[in-house]
């Protein structure tokens, strides 16, 4: 199964892509988390991106589309993937169907999220995310057991730079511009299925799972 996660950042796609992973066993494929931990390591690539990230921008398409060419080629992919934040552009979509075409595969679903902008900044700026597993919380609904710490692996929480709040402004303007043309972009092509975004992660979950199976 590949399926495409669109949507306003905040829209809840790192989370649905996390339990589309456990579910169907299929891995989630997160550009945003490959430039983070490229970032964190400190590599070339992870400088350059991370300049554009905590600015709220979107990194080059060249960059990414080379990054998930290399990732969707990798053998865990094999079966399927889940793509979460890719990609964010139409020239990305472009290259994408190029490359899946050259692979001789295509997409089953692409899952449009739809959330209120008010609701978007609410679960932003609540945010935090776990440094080392990337296990999300929100500071009110969906606070971890004890402080400031992951449940799942006990590493310590922190608010990404780009989850403040004028930093959201920016990325959503940017997904406005950039990304939300995808929608037509897909509904041409027949694959979008647009999914209410409201509500918790479970309930949003089941309706996800009814449009993609
Ligand atoms: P995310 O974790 O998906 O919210 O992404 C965090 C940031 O990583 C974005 O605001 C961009 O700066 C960068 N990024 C992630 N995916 C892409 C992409 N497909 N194209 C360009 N930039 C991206």
């Amino acid at each position: 199964m590949r399926i495409i996660l669109l949507g306003p950042p905040g829209a809840g796609k790192g989370t649905q892509a996390k339990m589309l992973k456990e579910r169907f066993g299929i891995p989630q494929v997160s550009t945003g988390d490959i430039l983070r931990k490229a970032a964190q390591d400190n590599t070339e690539l992870g400088r350059q991106a991370k300049i554009l990230m905590d600015a709220g921008k979107l990194v080059q398409d060249d960059t990414v589309i080379g990054v998930i060419r290399g990732r969707i080629a990798q053998e865990d992919c094999r079966n399927g993937f889940v793509l979460d934040g890719f990609p964010r552009t139409i020239v990305q979509a472009e290259k994408l169907m190029d490359t899946l075409k050259d692979m001789n595969l295509s997409v089953d679903a692409v899952v449009d999220f739809v959330v209120d902008g008010q609701a978007l900044v609410k679960r932003l700026t609540g945010r935090r995310t776990c440094s080392d597993c990337g296990a999300m919380y929100h500071e009110t609904s969906r606070p971890p057991k004890i402080g400031d710490i992951c449940d799942a692996c006990g590493a310590p929480l922190y608010q990404r730079e780009d989850d403040k709040e004028e930093t959201i402004k920016r990325r959503l303007e940017v997904y406005r511009s950039e990304t939300a043309p995808l929608k037509e972009f897909y509904r041409k092509q027949g694959n979008l299925k647009t999914i209410q975004g409201h509500g918790s992660a479970e309930e949003v979950f089941s309706r996800v799972c009814s449009m993609v199976t």
